[in-house]
């Protein structure tokens, strides 16, 4: 199946009892068993819920997975990998990542004895030599977040297999539409679901796919063992979501093309960070990697005051000023005060994450009408 077709159809079964088309939101705790042990499948709603699996197999089918699993936040999809692993175990990651990532590593799992070794982006050309006998997961987002660069995700997965080591791609910004990581190599695949898959600003999950079965299960014990689960509602909006989930990313990377080459030619924006322009650094592995570049744009003025930065973000008008991403809606974001203030401003600016940075998560509005906002809070001043 092609991927519009999957993104209406996978998962979705008419109901069983009335033959509804979209699946139910069943609100439930327990399941009424007709003898001890004998029942329809489903025991407890921690363990399993019918409207969850129907989102879990969708988006497993969206990534090319065998195993989806959601949970209560992207950062539980998180918790729950980085559960895998014991005292002494080492972890890779590039320093640009989410923040919030940086900071579970960082300030939950360090003191738990699991080792984190953040390395440059430049640095995962020579994963091989990182890799020491200890390492056992290299964790990867590319795009990253928010300054947008590109990694190698097939160098990665093959150098990691040769040695053994698990591979975990945040595919967040890219979502299934645009990359599946599965299909070049990788182990484990997770999604702040809440962003571009949920696609509408009213949820917040996370998911992890993966096609091995040992590791399924390895996964499924801690989702139920842990019990970091969404609800049924929150599974119902992701369901619609998703089935429109390919017009809107075409439409949000168009759009995000039109507003990158627009600020880069204007006269008062410093750097513009968008992998769909020619002079990006990663422009070339992206074309590659990817089947479009996205729908996130980050970018500094030329005037480097902070308060000049300030100043646009709050004239903009549709731009709404706010935390996520990947809505229907446009968004601007401060990473240095929203998505990053869990990380260290010292480790913020060593990535190049500058107090002056603003992201835009571009809708998908009229053009015309996000381009005239932005010259507007920019202004000619
Ligand atoms: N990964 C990326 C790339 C993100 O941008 C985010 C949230 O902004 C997360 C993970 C965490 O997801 P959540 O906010 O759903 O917990």
């Amino acid at each position: 199946m092609k991927f519009a077709t999957k993104a209406i159809h996978a998962g979705i079964e008419p109901d069983p009892s009335t033959g509804a088309i979209m699946t139910p939101i069943y609100q439930t705790s327990t399941y009424v068993q007709e003898s001890p042990g004998k029942h329809k499948g489903y025991e407890y709603a921690r363990s399993s819920n019918p409207t969850r699996t129907a989102l879990q197999t969708a988006l497993a089918a969206l990534e090319n997975g065998n195993h989806g699993l959601c949970y209560a936040s992207g950062l539980a999809a998180t918790d729950a990998v980085l559960k895998l692993f014991k005292p002494g175990d080492e972890i890779i990651a590039p320093s640009d990542i989410y923040g919030g990532t940086y900071r579970m590593m960082k300030r939950i799992f360090e003191p738990l004895g699991l080792n984190f070794r953040f390395i440059d982006i430049e640095e995962t050309d020579r994963i091989d030599e990182l890799i020491s006998g200890n390492t056992k997961l290299v964790w990867l987002e590319t795009p990253t977040n928010p300054l947008l660069k590109i990694i190698d995700i097939e160098h990665i997965t093959r150098i990691c297999k040769q040695r053994n080591v698990l591979t975990c791609v945040d595919n967040t910004f890219a979502s299934p539409y645009l990359q599946n990581p599965l299909d070049v190599g990788a182990d484990i695949v997770m999604h702040s679901v809440t962003k571009y898959l949920g696609g509408h600003s009213d949820t917040v999950m996370g998911a992890l796919i993966v096609n091995n079965d040992d590791l399924a299960a390895r996964l499924k014990f801690i989702q139920n063992a842990t019990g970091a689960v969404p609800g049924p509602q929150d599974c119902f909006l992701v369901l619609r979501g998703l089935k429109t989930l390919h017009i809107r990313m075409q439409r949000h990377c168009e759009n995000a093309q039109q507003v990158a080459a627009w600020l880069a030619a204007h006269t008062k924006v410093g750097s513009v960070y968008y992998p769909g322009l020619p002079d990006h650094p990663g422009h070339e592995l992206a074309a590659k990697q990817m089947r479009g570049f996205g729908g996130v744009v980050s970018f500094e003025l030329k005037d480097d005051r902070y308060e000049r930065a300030v100043r646009t973000m709050e004239n903009l008008q549709i731009f709404a000023l706010g935390e996520s991403l990947g809505g229907v809606e446009s968004l601007c974001t401060h990473p240095a005060s929203m998505s990053h203030a869990g990380m260290p401003r010292e480790e913020r600016l060593k990535i190049g994450l500058k107090d002056t940075l603003i992201r835009l998560s571009v809708g998908i509005e009229d053009i015309e009408d996000l381009i005239a906002d932005l010259d507007q809070a920019i202004g000619t001043d």
